[in-house]
Order: structure tokens, then sequence, then C-alpha cells
């Protein structure tokens, strides 16, 4: 077990698989984002060297992100050695979708358990908008392909933007009176050059819900409000799944946080918000043993901060989310 300085277990590690993208999400990143060239990446064998170490330090959750993780070339048969490691107990993955159609089979038989598909409209001139590239239909189909895989229970991201998606809270909240889904609404949260963007662009939760209300009748607070990992979960009257609602900046979780990042190239990072990294790569090309890799894990885990700062405006600089894999 993995204990920070404030008495946290640490356990729950999100990895990002590549900062590549098939996608130039407007809250995300700039449309002439520059990526890091490949070599400066985790390579397959780095990667499962520190999952192993992990494990042994305690952390048996694990989440696959990036950019896009469906992008990295060899994603199935990572996902295939990941979830054959020892003290795996949890993998999962957030993907944009586009790619599940032909991966989820592929996927599931591998090993993954769950995804979290992103998809901020059902409106495909404001997906293309939001997006830039994308077409939501192909998110569509890629939802449909995850549960005929057995990819359950079923979660659904949206980042709600002011301008872009804000009307579409209400028919993104109803999925959930056909489908046994997790509708979950996401705070969009500020990082490096498209931080004055998304602070001037922020829709609430508590916006969301009065919307979602309005139209669609009280949301009842499932298990009596508590958390469920980041999301605090509602339900409509005839719901057959749950709107949650993850309001990182106005109803910050930080004091139930048991996570820690692996960014795609290598560094450690201990809350999302915050810019503090410990740099794992470096030591690992210069010959660190396991032992040296496992102390300096420790270390990172136990400054890791108490919580961001964005109530006092300290906004993370140093990347942007899909550097950091969300
Ligand atoms: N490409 C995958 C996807 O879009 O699901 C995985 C990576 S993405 C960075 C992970 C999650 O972060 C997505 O649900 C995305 O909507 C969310 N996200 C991206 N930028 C964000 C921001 N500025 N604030 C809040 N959430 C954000
Ligand atoms: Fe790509 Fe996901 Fe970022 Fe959109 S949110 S640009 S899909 S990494």
């Amino acid at each position: 077990m993995t204990l920070d300085r404030f008495g946290r277990e640490i356990n729950y590690l999100r990895i990002s698989l590549t900062d590549r993208c098939n996608l130039r999400c407007v809250y995300c990143m700039p449309e002439d984002m520059r990526f890091r060239p490949r070599a400066e990446l985790l390579q397959d064998g780095e990667l499962l060297l520190l999952i192993r170490l992990f494990t042994e330090l305690g952390f048996h959750k694990f989440r696959l992100t990036g950019g896009e993780p469906t992008v990295r070339a060899n994603v199935v048969e990572m996902v295939r050695a990941m979830a054959q490691t020892p003290g795996v107990r949890s993998l999962s993955m957030t993907t944009n979708g586009l790619l599940l159609k032909q991966l989820a089979g592929p996927l599931a038989e591998a090993g993954l358990q769950r995804v979290n598909v992103s998809i901020d409209t059902l409106d495909p001139v404001k997906f293309k908008r939001l997006t830039r590239w994308g077409d939501v239909q192909d998110v569509w189909e890629g939802i449909e392909a995850a549960e005929a895989a057995g990819l359950a229970p079923m979660k659904l991201n949206a980042v709600i933007v002011r301008g872009y998606n804000e009307d579409d809270v209400a028919d993104l909240a109803a999925l959930t009176l056909d489908h046994p889904w997790q509708m979950r609404f996401i705070e969009m949260m500020p990082f490096g050059d498209v931080a004055e963007f998304q602070l001037a662009q922020v829709i609430t939760s508590q916006a969301m819900r009065a919307t979602i209300e309005a139209r669609l009748g009280p949301l009842v607070p499932v298990d009596g409000g508590r958390l469920d990992g980041e999301a605090r979960l509602y339900r409509l009257a005839q719901g057959q799944g749950d709107v949650g609602f993850i309001s990182s900046v106005t109803e910050p979780f930080c004091a139930f946080c048991t996570r820690a990042r692996l960014t795609a190239d290598g560094k450690l990072r201990m809350c999302l918000l915050r810019d503090y990294e410990m740099d794992l790569l470096t030591p690992l090309r210069a010959g660190a043993g396991v032992d040296e890799l496992k102390a300096l894990i420790t270390k990172a885990v136990y400054h890791k901060p108490w919580g961001h700062g964005l109530a006092h405006n300290v906004v993370p600089r140093n990347r942007v989310m899909s550097e950091i894999g969300g």
C-alpha cells in the first residue's frame, strides 16, 4: 500500500498511452498541436516494466487514456500484456470511441474490462465544431460495438462548453431513460495555452443540473449523493441509468483522490491540475534498478499535492489535457 503524506492511499494509475489523437477537441488542445517525437515516449517494454513496479507498490486499478489510446499502434497487444500482469485487478480505457467499431471486440478479448466513451453532443454539426474533425456517427457505432463486446457498465463523458453544446445537456441526460448507461457531465478545466478559453467558457455542474431538471424533471441523488469515483450520481424518474457530474472546478473531490497519472513521456504526475511531476523515464533509460525506480514512485506519491489551486487562480501551465491523459 502506498500512502501520501496526508494518509490517502494512492492505488489508481491513469496511463497516457500516447499524446497523439485523431481529434482536436477545442477544450483539450490547439488545432496546430505539436506532438513529441516517438523516441521521447515510453516504449512498450518500458511501460510494462513500470506497470509491474506500480502493482508491486499496491496499485491495482489502471485506466488507459491519452491523447487517444486506441491510436497506439499495438494497443491490443499492450492491453493483453497489462491484463496478464499480476496485481492488475481493474483495467479500463477512456476513448473518443472513433476506432471502437474495429477494436472493441479485440480489446475485450485481450482483457480490457470497461470503456468510458466521450460524446459531447448528439448533433453532427455541433460535434464537428467541438472536435474540429469528428463524425458523431462513428462514436455512436463505437458505443454499440463496445456494448456488444461486453465492455460494461457503459460510461459516457461529455465536457460542456458555453457557446458550443450547453443546449445539448438534456438530450444527453435523456439517454439514461432508454439505456442502462452512466452519462457523466464534466466541468471544463483550464490547462496551458487553452486556459483562458476554458475559464471563460466553463459551465458549472449546478447550471447543468438546472437545465436537465427544467426539461426532464427532478434528479434524485443516488446512494445519498456519495461520490462514485469522481462523479456525483443522480437518477431521473423512469431512468435506467445514472446521470453523473464531475465537478472538479466548483466542488473538488481532492480529499478522496486515490490517483496518479503516468504521462506518455514517462513522467509521474500526482495531480491533474498541478505541474509537479517525477521523471521516471530518464532514470529508467540511465539504468536505474527496480528498487531505485520504486523509491522514486514512493517519493512522488508521498509528495502528492493536497489539491488543486483553481480557486486561487493557480492553473497548470506545463501541459494541455491531451498530454496528461484526462
Ligand atoms: N481521447 C480520449 C477521450 O477523449 O476520451 C481520452 C483522453 S481525453 C484527454 C480524457 C477525458 O478528458 C475526455 O473525457 C475529455 O472529454 C476530457 N477533457 C479533455 N479536455 C478537458 C478539459 N479541458 N476539461 C475537462 N475535461 C477535459
Ligand atoms: Fe483527443 Fe480526447 Fe483531447 Fe478530444 S479530448 S482532442 S479526443 S485527447
